[in-house]
């Protein structure tokens, strides 16, 4: 399983690298099983990554098994996994429209329903703190909610998922949707929103139904 794992890790840096969600070295992938974390080493590139690259912690960031330092950004895997036990994939990136939204904006809406069922009713940016913080990672687990994106302000986006390919698709999701409302604002025309109800039946729908 600890194989697994790993080799889970080295094919999402892959991804996210060639799907253009990162760039250099920056960002981050981990997974749990519930006591330990397997992390992605701080600053080692993606493209060069090995299983025996990946460093296994335990939830106050002693180092248990690996030769490299784990993410600089390991307070945040810790205490997202911490607030949500359903969460056992965390995928950190930074792509574009993502990044323009955490300069600009406090909260975007799930305009599309793909949106409002992975990603939940909104996407909210957290409070800005220091890179590889205790208070980064409280802020980006208070403005995560029960959703599965958060943005980090002034930095770029977090998602987690019951698995990676979830986690993905809700990075992948969350760009669209991100990408979507900019275009819409620049039209100057009314932009139509799901209604609250119909929103959070999606949501339901989705976790009840899609995620299985
Ligand atoms: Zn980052």
């Amino acid at each position: 399983m600890e194989k697994e794992y790993k080799n889970t890790i080295v094919k999402a840096c892959r991804k996210m690298l060639n799907e253009d969600l990162v760039k250099g070295t920056w960002g981050n992938v981990s997974i749990t099983d519930g006591k330990k974390i397997f992390i992605t080493p701080s600053g080692y590139p993606y493209d060069k990554m090995k299983e025996e690259d990946i460093v296994v912690i335990d939830y106050k960031g002693n180092i248990l098994e690996g030769l490299k330092a784990p993410s600089s950004e390991w307070k945040l895997h810790v205490a997202i996994y911490k607030a949500r036990k359903d969460v056992k994939f965390i995928l950190h990136t930074h792509p574009i429209y993502a990044s323009i939204a955490s300069v600009t904006m406090e909260v975007i809406p799930s305009l599309i329903e793909d949106s409002a069922m992975i990603c939940g009713p909104e996407i909210k940016v957290a409070k800005y703190a220091d890179p590889g913080s205790w208070e980064l990672a409280e802020n980006a687990v208070k403005a995560l909610g029960n959703n599965s994106a958060v943005i980090l302000r002034n930095h770029g986006l977090v998602n987690v998922g019951e698995s990676f390919n979830e986690a993905f698709v809700s990075a992948k999701v969350t760009e669209k949707n991100i990408q979507v409302y900019l275009e819409a604002l620049k039209l100057n025309r009314e932009i139509f929103y799901i209604p609250e109800k119909n929103m959070k039946e999606l949501r339901e729908k989705y976790l009840k139904f899609y995620r299985q």
